[in-house]
């Protein structure tokens, strides 16, 4: 029998799978994708955010414990726990060594709308060279890795894990890591979850997945059945506007349109709805999802001048382009007369300071409901652009309770041998909001923490055994 069972096949499964094989656990790890598609979500991420008391290699300045705290603190709400918060912004300042012992590479943060120098370390390559770096330090130590095995289900026995089962075969383990993701990809769940919205539509229909369609929250629905303590909401997850063109499942990080802070966003009825200036792109952009999914017919357009080309990243797609406003909304298919009467609305309430993006400056509206308040400059100089936008999630955060130790909770209990690490428990430190970079964090740091804790669970019930 194998010491450690590890389900999953993105950063936080193989990071526990490196670090059990690493405290001596023989283990096999489960991927329900096959190999071309290995690594999940990770496989489309970029960076990590660190915490940091001092420049280091691709990281100015410092991003010191308590101003990370504070960071997450604000985007969440307060829907986080403290201490297991606090755990992952000290082991990513930790973690970064080990990576780069397993093959991971850094580059410098790259530039635009992303303030992010300081917070967060690039993958080189992204995440797909990480993913394959960890999948061949993997193999290299021996752990054993299974395309194409979905679990199906797991066994427990009063909290204790026994066997995962994928289709026909039992596999039995002394100890196991589920790290199999959110329920994101499974649209049913998000369409129940989401429901309808006072136009009668079922919002979730228009959501477009961002990352794999792998992840069907099979197992995370298996134990909530089975008794397991939850944590989180099902509507609760990340979600950014992307481009309304981008293919249902796997767009990626290029779908994504992040040129909000820069102009205006209108929705289907050519209305504004939210402050595009409200604080730094990094700090909003995973607000703007569930902000478009807000709005009829989950639709939303964002529009720029020729002021703003240069300044953020171009999307994959190209935008719609026109001299005129009034063309601009014809090729969008809006009502013109709605749509340049916002923008001369926005014009006119416009005060100009002293543009700056890399700060919040003081360009702002004033008098206009909902303000803009920073980078709010008129939208005068030809050509326009226009992006449409529709929700893109990236990962639900409704997921398992769990200890210091990773373990999950049965009434209130830790299982002795059961733990998560990623998606799957993100929601303990996320329960609302984002902040980019956090999600390779908590996989990084709860990934690592659960190997070690089932290897040592495996250990004591072979010492038991024995
Ligand atoms: C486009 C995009 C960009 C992102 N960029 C960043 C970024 O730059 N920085 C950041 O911090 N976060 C980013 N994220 C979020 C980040 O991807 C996640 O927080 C993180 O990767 C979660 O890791 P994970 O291992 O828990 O999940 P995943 O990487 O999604 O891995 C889950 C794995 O479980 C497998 N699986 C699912 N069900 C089963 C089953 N029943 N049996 C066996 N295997 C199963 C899947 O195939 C997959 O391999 C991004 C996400 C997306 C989609």
């Amino acid at each position: 029998m194998v010491d450690v069972l590890v389900i999953g096949g993105g950063n936080a499964a193989l990071c526990a799978a490196l670090m059990a094989r690493e405290s001596g656990a023989s283990v096999l790890l489960l991927e329900a994708a096959p190999r071309e598609w290995r690594g999940g979500n990770s496989a489309h991420t970029r960076n990590l955010r660190c915490m940091h008391d001092a420049p280091q290699d691709v990281l100015t300045e410092a991003y010191p414990e308590e101003e990370y705290w504070q960071d997450l603190l604000k985007v969440t709400g307060g829907q986080t726990d403290e201490h297991l918060a606090r755990m992952v912004i000290r082991e990513s300042s930790l973690c970064r060594d080990w990576m780069r012992g397993h093959g991971v590479h850094f580059q410098p943060s790259l530039s635009g709308t992303l303030h992010l120098s300081r917070t967060n370390a690039f993958f080189m390559g992204g995440g797909k060279a990480l993913i394959n770096a960890y999948y061949r330090s993997a193999e290299n130590l021996g752990v054993e890795i299974r395309y194409e095995s979905p679990v199906a289900r797991l066994e427990l026995k009063e909290g204790r894990f026994v066997a995962a089962h994928v289709g026909a075969e039992r596999i039995m383990a002394r100890a196991c890591v589920v790290a199999c993701g959110g329920f994101e990809s499974n649209r049913e769940w998000m369409r129940e979850a989401w429901g309808q919205n006072e136009y009668g539509e079922w919002t979730a229909d228009n959501f477009l997945i961002r990352g794999t369609r792998f992840n069907m929250g099979v197992l995370l629905s298996d134990l909530i059945a089975q008794g397991a303590d939850t944590i989180g909401e099902p509507t609760q997850c990340h979600a950014v506007a992307i481009d309304a063109r981008a293919p249902l499942y796997d767009g990626g990080i290029c779908t994504r349109v992040d040129c909000v802070s820069l102009g205006l966003v209108v929705n289907r009825h050519a209305q504004r709805f939210y402050d595009e200036g409200e604080d730094f792109w990094p700090k909003r952009y995973a607000i703007w999802g569930r902000l478009v999914a807000q709005q009829p017919g989950q639709i939303a357009y964002s529009i720029i001048d020729a002021k703003a080309v240069g300044r953020f990243m171009p999307p994959v797609f190209p935008g719609e382009k026109a001299d005129s406003l009034p063309q601009l909304a014809r090729q969008l298919g809006l009502d013109e007369r709605a749509f340049v009467h916002t923008v001369q609305e926005f014009n006119k309430a416009c005060r100009v300071g002293e543009f700056d993006h890399a700060v919040l400056d003081d360009c702002h509206t004033e008098g206009l409901s909902p303000a803009k308040t920073h980078w709010a400059r008129p939208l005068d100089t030809a050509p326009f652009y226009g992006y449409p936008l529709k929700p893109g999630i990236t990962f639900t955060y409704l997921g398992m309770k769990v200890n210091d130790k990773t373990a999950i909770h049965f009434a209130g209990k830790p299982s002795p041998n059961l733990f998560a690490a990623g998606e799957i428990m993100a929601g303990n430190v996320l329960g609302k909001g984002y902040t980019a970079g956090v999600g390779m964090s908590i996989g990084t740091a709860f990934g690592r923490i659960a190997g070690v804790e089932a290897a040592s669970a495996a250990m004591e019930v072979q010492h038991a055994a024995a």
